[in-house]
C-alpha cells in the first residue's frame, strides 16, 4: 500500500505525453508522486526518477489528497474514475481533470463527483507537453474557487500561468473548445497553403518566413475583432468582405486547378458570400460570426 502524506502528495492518472509532462513537473518540485496508467510500463521512467507506481487506480487516488487525471477524454476518464472502487476510495479527496473535451461532459463528471463526496475541478492544458514545468505552459481551471485555491499551491508546482475561469465546471472546456477551433482550422489551412505551394514549386523552407508573418498579423485582429463583437459591430473600412471573398476564390482556384480539395476555404468562401448576399459586403470578414450563431446576437 503506498501512503504520503495527504496534503503534500500528489496523484497523476494518465501516463501520455501529457500526464508524463505533468507527473515530471511534479516529481521536479519534489513533490511525493504517485503515478497510474492503464496500460502498464509507462511509469517506468517516472519511476525511477522517484514515483510511486500504483498498481490500480484505487490505490493511486488513495495515496493523495488531490488526483491529476489526464487522459485521451471523458470515456476514458469515466473508464478509470466511475467503478465504484476508485468512486470510494476519491471520496473526500479532490480530482482535478485535465482531460480535454466538451463542456457538457464536465459539468455531467463535476455533478456526478458532487453526488459522491469528491471535490472536482475541471481544465484545460492549452499548449503543448514540453511545455510543462515552465514558464510557457498555460492553465485553464473551472469549478468551485475555494477547491481551486486550496490546490493552486500544487498546481502551481506544474508552472507557467493558471486561470481560474469561473465557478461554473464548463467553462474551462468552453474557452478549450473555443481555442481548439482557432488551432485546428489555423493547421487544417497551414497544411493545405504547404500542399498548395508544393504544387507552385515552392518548398516549405521558402514559405515559412512568410507563413510566420501572417501568423503575426492575427492577434491584434483577434483583439480588436473581439472588442467589435462584444458590441455587435463588424466593421470593413480596412478590409471589406467583398473583397475578402475574392482572395478566398484565388485559393481555391489555384488549389482546385491542381487537384487539391479546397473544402476547407470553400466553406469560409461560402460563409462570406451568405453574409455579402444578406446586404452586409461592406462589413468585415467577422460578420459571419453572427450568421453562424444568429441567436448569440439577439438583443
Ligand atoms: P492521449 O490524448 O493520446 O491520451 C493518452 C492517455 O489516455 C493514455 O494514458 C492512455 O492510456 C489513456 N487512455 C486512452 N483510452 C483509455 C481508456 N479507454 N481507458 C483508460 N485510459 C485510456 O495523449 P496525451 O497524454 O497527449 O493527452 C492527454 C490529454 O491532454 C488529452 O485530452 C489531450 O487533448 C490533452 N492535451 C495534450 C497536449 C499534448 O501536447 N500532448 C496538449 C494539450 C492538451 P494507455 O496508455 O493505456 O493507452
Amino acid at each position: 500500500m503506498i501512503s504520503h502524506t495527504r496534503q503534500s502528495a500528489v496523484t497523476v492518472l494518465g501516463l501520455g505525453p501529457m500526464g508524463r509532462a505533468l507527473a515530471g513537473a511534479f516529481l521536479d518540485a519534489g513533490l511525493p508522486t504517485t503515478v497510474w496508467n492503464r496500460t502498464p510500463g509507462k511509469d517506468r521512467e517516472l519511476v525511477e526518477r522517484g514515483a510511486s507506481g500504483a498498481r490500480s487506480p484505487e490505490e493511486a487516488v488513495a495515496a493523495s489528497g488531490v488526483t491529476v487525471i489526464c487522459v485521451v477524454n471523458y470515456d476514458a476518464v469515466d473508464a478509470i474514475i466511475r467503478g465504484d472502487a476508485v468512486a470510494r476510495a476519491l471520496k473526500g479527496r479532490t480530482i482535478v481533470n485535465l482531460t480535454a473535451d466538451t463542456p457538457a461532459r464536465a459539468r455531467n463528471t463535476g455533478a456526478w463527483a458532487a453526488g459522491r463526496g469528491i471535490g472536482y475541478l475541471d481544465g484545460a492544458v492549452m499548449t503543448p507537453a514540453p511545455t510543462i514545468g515552465t514558464p510557457a505552459a498555460v492553465f485553464l481551471h473551472s469549478g468551485p474557487e475555494e477547491l481551486y485555491r486550496e490546490h493552486r499551491p500544487v498546481l502551481d508546482k506544474l508552472g507557467g500561468t493558471h486561470t481560474h475561469l469561473g465557478e461554473d465546471i464548463g467553462r474551462a472546456a468552453a474557452f478549450d473548445v473555443a481555442l481548439l477551433d482557432i488551432f485546428w482550422t489555423a493547421m487544417a489551412g497551414y497544411a493545405h497553403a504547404l500542399a498548395v505551394a508544393r504544387a507552385e514549386g515552392v518548398t516549405g523552407r521558402e514559405l515559412a518566413p512568410f507563413a510566420k508573418g501572417i501568423g503575426a498579423v492575427l492577434p491584434p485582429i483577434f483583439e480588436q475583432g473581439a472588442v467589435d463583437m462584444d458590441h455587435g459591430r463588424f466593421p470593413g473600412e480596412v478590409n471589406p468582405i467583398t473583397s475578402a471573398v475574392s482572395s478566398m476564390a484565388h485559393v481555391v482556384h489555384v488549389s482546385e486547378s491542381h487537384g487539391i480539395d479546397a473544402g476547407v476555404m470553400r466553406a469560409a468562401e461560402g460563409l462570406a458570400r451568405r453574409v455579402i448576399g444578406r446586404g452586409h459586403g461592406t462589413d468585415g470578414f467577422l460578420r459571419v460570426t453572427e450568421l453562424l450563431n444568429p441567436r448569440g446576437f439577439e438583443r
